[in-house]
């Protein structure tokens, strides 16, 4: 229950146990509960996390959202490195929120990008955890400074969408800790954000919303987290349990039996009232917080004013991953061929529950055309990414007549969305056709991707010019006119690594390819900690990203060179513009050991500067930059020794280094996975000290996914009846249609009667898992149980 606020202790004494569990269990898809006897007045939240989207009619899957500001996602604002944007962005999307009256917005999401075919890696930042939780803290501190509320989900280890309300991410404590709880660890302890959503998934045996571990351990205990835990929607599995272990608010509202299990279990003693009063004290909590926050009327004019911010953070955040010779920008006025559909139609978000309808879209054609700009365009592809001779003899056209070609590819909108993951890295075979027929005519081509996560570009060699600009929001188009043009210049840095081959990903030979186990046998070697420790050269680096100035590194330099325990140090630098345009740098510090292969960020500050411009950043590491999460203690600790610091503009473009002696542990550290060679199954299961099993596919329980079911006759009846019952409208897209399908097939039975409203009550799910299970006298006796 929450220590500090009078008054809430003594209305949860005031509450009758029915109240209580209700206030628990939310009101509808939206909202907490309302208990007009105690003055209790509901708050609405909506998703998040790139833009609100507040539904037109309350609940259901999916429904139609009143306009909204869709700002860059994640995926591309990871790429800024920029602390101010992110709190600009954040005051920005709570000023909508006051607008549309919603109390908190659900997100960001700082999940860390594991796999490049997580189909929600467009929603979140990074692969680094410092990066994602140093953003997100900036975003959260924006909203929350304007008095709106944020949920920073999906804590934890939720890194697929494929089978994500029942896989188990099987990973060991010090992973678990440095790479998969350190955001949210930091996004907790710097901006206090009024809840935490729990995500889907189990870790190692255990569902997140039921592990006291997690929840009142790590997150309340050792973060420090005094807000609401609210489950992600659907996910409680085990109210009782849930309870028990923190997870306060079940969302969405009111789902099947919600409020009578909690009852249920205080009668039959599995629960305890004063844990009951200590979730609905903070479900409380939440609402005052909600209720009584300086709210300051955004104003009229928002939606024009953030539009035009969206577009200039859209631009800020494009990382030129390649300009030989200098092709871009193409700043002059002769003509250019603009090749490709995204040009028209850009693709701008993913798909699911974070799609915003936006206020407006503005193309790259549109603005070339209010500009007067020439340009010769042709579509070449079609809208599911194919091509035809036609199409291509166009492009080819295009590109010959203007001796200069950008070609907008990347993923088709049904490629990336919440809810399932990519099965390959590969970009429509159209698209890649397209590229090389242009570059084979016309030797100044440039690349734009649209995508929301790493593909493979094989082109990558045989073009001048690639720019990424992930999925930029409602205003990518504009933003790319403006970054090609030379109006902005790009300062983004990759927020990850790209590989060169699906098959480089160090996680490629598993990810997604067990049932419900998901193995984290890389442990912390993922992305650029991986290809450092292993010595691999990926396609591009993290951190990397060209501008069209040039910056100089010098003075590179820190405040002490020897650390006593506890101790931090300031690494300053000097940054100067030695091009011809202004243009921002974010300059990166990592920390290894000294002669040890790993380097890990361990700080970042961007500064812009106009040309010739000098200026001095300093970034500070604390003590534990120079530590590891150590199993024995259970926290962060540092061994005495030597450490090198690394200033870089890139994870592999080191400008300076020295070394740095800290005070600390004696002896070595201990004994932690070889970064050189993917460990087997058994060495994991070491390290998480037992071995897991999957789950037998019969009998069939409730948390049989209707996927498991299909392959009986109820299992097929079921799912085409959910499927007919609950299909997205009619006008829906493809994207939607696909998100809906596959994850309603990966959806186990008690989701389904949670997200049903209702209407499949949880006796009627246990009822079918007997039919499926070949009982079927037991399954009618539930079936007319009340
Ligand atoms: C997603 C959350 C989202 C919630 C409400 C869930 O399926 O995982 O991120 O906030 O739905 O739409």
């Amino acid at each position: 229950m929450p220590q500090n606020t009078r008054g809430i202790s003594a209305i949860v004494a005031a509450m009758t146990a029915e109240e209580k569990a209700a206030l628990c269990s939310g009101a509808d898809f939206w909202h907490t509960e309302a208990l007009p006897r105690l003055g209790i007045e509901p708050v609405m939240m909506t998703d998040g996390p790139h833009g609100l989207r507040r539904e037109k009619a309350n609940g259901g899957v999916l429904q139609e959202s009143w306009p909204a500001t869709c700002f860059p996602t994640a995926a591309t604002l990871g790429c800024s490195f920029d602390r101010a944007l992110l709190r600009r962005l954040g005051e920005a999307l709570a000023d909508e929120a006051l607008e549309q009256g919603v109390s908190m917005v659900l997100g960001p999401g700082v999940n860390m990008k594991r796999s490049p075919l997580c189909g929600r890696n467009f929603e979140y930042y990074s692969e680094d955890p410092l990066l994602a939780g140093e953003l997100a803290a900036a975003m959260v501190q924006g909203m929350q400074s304007r008095g709106v509320g944020v949920c920073v989900k999906h804590y934890a280890a939720n890194n697929q969408e494929d089978k994500r309300l029942v896989s188990d991410s099987i990973v060991d404590e010090r992973t678990l800790h440095e790479l998969y709880l350190e955001a949210f660890r930091i996004v907790v302890q710097k901006a206090r954000p009024w809840a935490v959503m729990s995500s889907y998934n189990k870790i190692n045996g255990s569902y997140v919303g039921e592990s006291e571990a997690l929840l009142g351990g790590v997150l309340r205990g050792e973060f420090g987290f005094d807000g609401l835990v609210v489950s992600d929607w659907g996910a409680v599995n085990d109210r009782a349990a849930a309870l028990r272990a923190g997870l306060d608010l079940e969302m969405p509202g009111k789902a099947s039996a919600a409020t009578q299990d909690i009852l249920d279990a205080l009668r039959d003693g599995s629960l305890r009232e004063e844990t009951l009063d200590a979730s609905a004290g903070w479900v409380l909590e939440f609402v005052r917080r909600c209720r009584s926050a300086d709210k300051r009327s955004p104003g009229a004019e928002i939606y024009k004013k953030n539009h035009q911010l969206a577009r200039a953070a859209a631009a800020a955040c494009c990382v030129l991953l390649k300009n030989d010779g200098a092709l871009l920008p193409f700043a002059d006025d002769a003509p250019v061929a603009v090749i490709g559909r995204f040009a028209k139609q850009p693709r701008f978000q993913g798909t699911g529950s974070s799609r915003i309808a936006p206020t407006e879209i503005t193309s790259v054609t549109d603005e070339l055309d209010m500009r007067e700009r020439s340009y010769v365009y042709a579509d070449g592809y079609n809208e599911n990414g194919t091509t035809n001779d036609a199409l291509i003899a166009q492009a080819k056209d295009a590109a010959v007549r203007a001796g200069r070609a950008v070609v907008f590819v990347g993923l088709p909108s049904d490629c990336e969305s919440e809810g399932f993951d990519r099965a390959d890295m590969n970009m429509p075979d159209g698209m890649l056709r397209l590229v090389d027929a242009v570059a084979s005519v016309c030797e100044n081509t440039a690349v734009w991707l649209m995508l929301g996560a790493p593909a493979e570009l094989p082109f990558a060699g045989r073009v001048r010019a690639i720019v990424c600009g992930y999925l930029g929001g409602q205003a990518a188009g504009a933003a790319a006119a403006d970054v090609l043009t030379g109006r902005a210049n790009p300062s983004g840095k990759l927020a990850e690594t790209w590989f060169a081959s699906a098959a480089d990903v160090p996680c490629a030979a598993y990810y997604g390819k067990t049932r419900k186990l998901a193995l984290y046998k890389e442990g912390i070697y993922t992305g650029y900690r991986y290809c450092t420790a292993a010595g691999k050269t990926p396609l591009f680096p993290f951190g990397h990203g060209l501008s069209y100035t040039s910056f100089e590194y010098s003075a590179v330099r820190a405040d002490r060179y020897a650390l006593g325990e506890g101790e931090g140090m300031t690494v300053s630098l000097t940054l100067a513009n030695t091009g011809d345009r202004p243009g921002a740098e974010a300059a990166q510090v990592y920390v290894g050991a000294k002669d040890g292969p790993l380097r890990q960020l361990r700080g970042f500050e961007k500064a812009e500067l106009f040309p010739g411009e000098a200026k001095e950043l300093r970034i500070e590491l604390p003590y534990e930059a120079f530590g590891y999460y150590d199993t024995q203690l259970h926290r962060t600790a540092v061994r005495a020794g030597k450490y090198t610091v690394y200033v870089g503009a890139s994870s592999a473009d080191i400008r300076a280094s020295f070394d740095v002696c800290a005070a600390g542990l004696d002896g070595p550290s201990p004994a932690y996975l070889d970064p050189a060679r993917i460990a087997d199954s058994e060495t994991l299961f070491g390290l998480v000290g037992f071995t897991p099993q999957e789950p037998p596919l019969r009998p069939f329980t409730l948390n049989s996914t209707l996927n498991e079911l299909r392959y009986t006759r109820v299992g097929r009846l079921m799912f085409d009846a959910m499927l007919r019952a609950y299909a997205p409208a009619s006008g829906a897209d493809e994207a939607t249609r696909q998100m809906f399908e596959r994850s309603l097939g990966d959806m186990p039975l008690r989701a389904i009667s949670g997200m049903s409203k209702g209407l499949l009550k949880k006796n009627t799910a246990r009822a079918l898992v007997d039919f499926a299970n070949g009982h079927p006298l037991r399954g009618i006796a539930y079936a007319v149980k009340k």
